[in-house]
């Protein structure tokens, strides 16, 4: 997983309309969630436009980056 968390969300839903992969999507009352973890690029751009710093990124990632060259 990348994104790793989201607390205190004040549901202004900027990290829903700023992820590139549709990783957070938004609750009947408006809170973000974590809905398809697998999807996230770890661009941190949901946790850099939070308006409240809600959102918290691991640098671990499930599936290893793979490099091919040569
Ligand atoms: S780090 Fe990027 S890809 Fe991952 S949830 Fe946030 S905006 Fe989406
Ligand atoms: S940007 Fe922050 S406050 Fe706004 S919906 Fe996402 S987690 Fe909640």
């Amino acid at each position: 997983m990348a994104i790793k968390s989201i607390y205190g969300c004040i549901g202004c839903g900027t990290c829903k309309l700023t992820c590139p992969t549709d990783v957070i999507q938004l609750k009947p009352n408006g809170k973000a969630y974590i809905a398809y973890p697998e999807d996230c690029q770890i661009c941190h751009l949901c946790r850099l436009y939070c308006p409240v710093d809600a959102i918290t990124i691991s640098p671990d990632k499930s599936i290893p980056v793979v490099v091919s060259w040569g």
